[in-house]
């Protein structure tokens, strides 16, 4: 893929950028390392007021940032915005908590005293996908660079302006130069990169077929990676669920970022005794979203990010419907204006072993199961290679016990949709990818543990 701007919502090419060559990139390794070998030996209280200042300027500048995404990627103006602050108190919470985190912890054995104590690594490698351009990246910088660790980072084709953003907000915080680099490179220049010994760890959020190639080039290496991939996420609403607040967030989780997040809600299972009722509910709410501009703040669902999306998501609903499922809205990409307009859409009637049950829709598409108790919503939540997050509604304690305690995923939000928090880890299991971001669990996944025994 060329890396460029295009704007989604007309088309237009805005502005292409030459990928580095193999002696720029190794210069930019050699900063890297260099750069390393001093910042370990900063203090939390450096770190800490460098990760303020990232804050305060992703606040103060928020509505620059936040264009620079939707013209990059599409997502609406309003939505842009809170994504940056949302950067800022990843920022400000690490920035507050690192130290904590990482402090010793003394251990009582046979030694006159043994701890663990937390070192960084040195360089780790972050590979990050266009739909959250901003978010993904400062949830691997926070925890990363506050732990000692310096970045590098090979952001998607498509959002390079936002990836030049990202490394200028780090350098005018007052970060040492060379904590933190955007690489503009292909897919296809990752494997050398984790080939060089210097690199230590990878973290990957994106594909399945690009979490695989990454961690197959790190496995040869013996180096760590952590996986943040696709999800087909469930949306369970049992009988005792307010009806009208499950079809709202239903609709807000479904078209999150114009259809294209991770953990949007992506299938829709209902028991039989209140499915007409909230199928009606949740078209109601489809028929009335406005799509178009991006940037006007009246829209809901904006363009997605490239034509070859548009396609994609295409190609599945066809075929969905080929197999005998029926369309309730939407179901064909909006050919009257220019853009990868494509319109919110529900399908039902899926009948079973569609791949539909298997696959993710990446787009404003909801899949509508119906089940007839919570055994089988259960059994069909389940039943995908995915397990980032589930969403599940009810008010009967015992269901919320079992959709807890039964579900396959790494989150389970009851009478919520989910999200993620930086006080929370966040991750999948199955084929979502392994490892977590965020919170404490996030901040340990790329330092030494290391076992101190002194006698
Ligand atoms: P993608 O094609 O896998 O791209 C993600 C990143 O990986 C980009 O920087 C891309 O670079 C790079 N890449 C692609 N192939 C690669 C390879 N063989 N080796 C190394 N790097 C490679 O992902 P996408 O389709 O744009 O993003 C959507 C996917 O990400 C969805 O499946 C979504 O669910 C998932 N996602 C997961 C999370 C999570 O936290 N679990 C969050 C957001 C998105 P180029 O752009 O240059 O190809």
């Amino acid at each position: 893929m060329a890396i460029a701007t295009i704007n989604p919502a007309t088309g237009e090419l805005l502005k292409t950028f030459e990928p580095l060559n193999d002696a720029e990139i190794a210069t930019k390794i050699d900063l890297a390392q260099q750069t390393f070998e001093q910042y370990r030996k900063t203090n939390f209280e450096s770190r800490s007021l460098w990760m303020k200042s990232c804050a305060e300027i992703l606040e103060q500048e928020k509505a620059e940032f936040a264009k620079l995404m939707t013209l990059e990627m599409g997502k609406p103006f309003k939505a842009a915005l809170g994504e940056v602050e949302k950067c800022a108190l990843v920022c400000q919470y690490y920035a507050e908590n690192a130290a904590d985190f990482l402090a010793d912890v003394p251990v009582k054995t046979d030694a006159s005293h043994s701890f663990v104590r937390y070192q960084p690594l040195g360089i780790i490698l972050a590979v990050m996908p266009w739909n959250f351009p901003f978010w993904q990246v400062f949830r691997f910088v926070a925890p990363a660079l506050m732990a000692g660790n310096v970045g590098l980072l090979k952001h998607a084709s498509n959002v390079p302006q936002c990836a030049l953003a990202i490394e200028e907000i780090i350098k005018r915080a007052g970060f040492p130069i060379g904590v933190f680099q955007t690489l503009l490179i292909g897919a296809s220049q990752v494997a050398n990169l984790i080939a060089d010994e210097r690199v230590k760890a990878a973290t990957l959020t994106g594909s399945e077929a690009a979490g695989a190639s990454l961690a197959q080039a790190a496995g040869k290496q013996i180096k760590k990676t952590v996986l943040e991939l696709g999800g087909s996420d469930p949306f369970i609403v049992l009988e005792s669920a307010d009806l009208e607040t499950a079809a709202s967030f239903a609709t807000t989780a479904r078209m999150l970022n114009n259809g294209q997040s991770c953990i949007a809600a992506k299938r829709f299972i209902v028991v039989d005794a209140i499915a007409d009722k909230f199928e009606q509910l949740l078209l109601e709410k489809f028929a009335v979203l406005k799509v178009g501009d991006p940037m006007h703040p009246d829209t809901d669902l904006g363009p997605l990010a490239t034509p070859d999306l548009v396609k994609e998501l295409d190609q599945q609903v066809q075929t969905t419907v080929k197999e005998g499922a029926k369309l309730l809205i939407g179901g064909h990409p909006l050919s009257d204006r220019p853009g990868n307009f494509y319109p919110p859409t529900i399908i039902t009637e899926i009948p079973p072993g569609s791949f539909a049950e298997q696959e993710e829709f990446f787009g404003p598409v909801a899949l509508l199961f119906r089940v007839p108790d919570i055994d089988a919503a259960i059994k069909v939540a389940n039943s995908t290679p995915f397990g980032l997050g589930a969403s599940a509604w009810t008010t009967n304690d015992q269901e919320r016990d079992r959709l807890i305690e039964e579900i396959e995923a790494g989150a389970v939000f009851i009478n919520g949709m989910v999200k993620s928090d930086p006080r929370l880890p966040f991750g999948g299991i199955k084929r979502s990818g392994y490892g977590r971001e965020l919170s404490i669990q996030g901040i340990q996944e790329f330092v030494n543990v290391k076992t101190v025994w002194v006698k």
